[in-house]
């Protein structure tokens, strides 16, 4: 029967259509460009903590320096008032104080030089990174231009197969298309299949061979898988 051979042609056809659509939707290479994105923001992250870092550190030296520099000037002060002091207490309390600023002073600049060596590092790491980053986001880009590459290549089969579908569609009787919409979407986008010595071509199970000689003898358009229940040519 013609109609069925038509209608077989078009199954194919929307199967095809449903397989390039399910390729398009899951190209591998769409997974690569996330990962490379993925990679290139963990890179920018992790770059973007050590600059906070840094800064803080170079903020830490800067209140220090300038904490020194009031101690140092305090010293002074009391260092001066020492020569004036004659009372042994007196002298007693300004020895005190000025040893209290010395180990103020002293621990401030121990941890400067800690921030400073500290900060070292993170140069080091920085100086790293950037060519690192830079590297990673050629790989997006790359990685992107194959994105293109692919879907391009699967959109153009996509609109030939379409283009195809139509044209064969256009000799079916309105009917005939109707009823091949319904099955496709009751059976699971194929409504119609081959049967292949006495293997049903859409659930793939094997017919007896009185199942098999039930549908020979109904008429070409009446012909149904006993298991599924889509045509069968055969
Ligand atoms: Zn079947």
């Amino acid at each position: 029967m013609e109609a069925f051979d038509e209608l077989l042609e078009l199954q194919a056809l929307d199967t095809e259509i449903t397989q390039l659509e399910h390729k398009a939707a899951h190209l591998p290479e769409a997974a690569a460009v996330v990962e490379a994105k993925r990679v290139m923001a963990n890179l920018r992250a992790e770059s973007e903590t050590i600059g906070t870092e840094h800064r803080h550190l170079l903020a830490v030296i800067e209140a220090n320096e300038t904490a020194v520099t009031g101690m140092r000037k305090q010293l002074d002060r009391l260092a001066a008032q020492m020569k004036t002091v004659i009372a042994p207490r007196e002298a007693e309390a300004l020895q005190h104080e000025m040893a209290n600023h010395e180990s103020k002073i002293s621990s401030l600049e121990d941890e400067s030089l800690a921030a400073l060596e500290r900060s070292e590092e993170l140069d080091a790491t920085l100086a790293e990174l950037g060519p690192e980053i830079a590297a990673r986001g050629s790989n997006v880009e790359e990685a992107e231009r194959k994105l293109r590459e692919a879907l391009g290549s699967v959109r153009e089969a996509l609109s030939g197969a379409t283009e195809r579908r139509g044209a064969t569609a256009a000799r079916i009787d309105a009917q005939w298309l109707a009823q091949y919409d319904r099955r496709r979407t009751a059976h699971g986008g194929v409504a119609i299949a081959r049967l292949v010595r006495a293997t049903c071509g859409g659930c793939h199970i094997d017919l007896s061979t009185s199942e098999v000689e039930a549908v020979r003898r109904e008429a070409a358009t009446r012909r149904e898988c006993p298991n599924c229940g889509r045509w069968l040519v055969i």
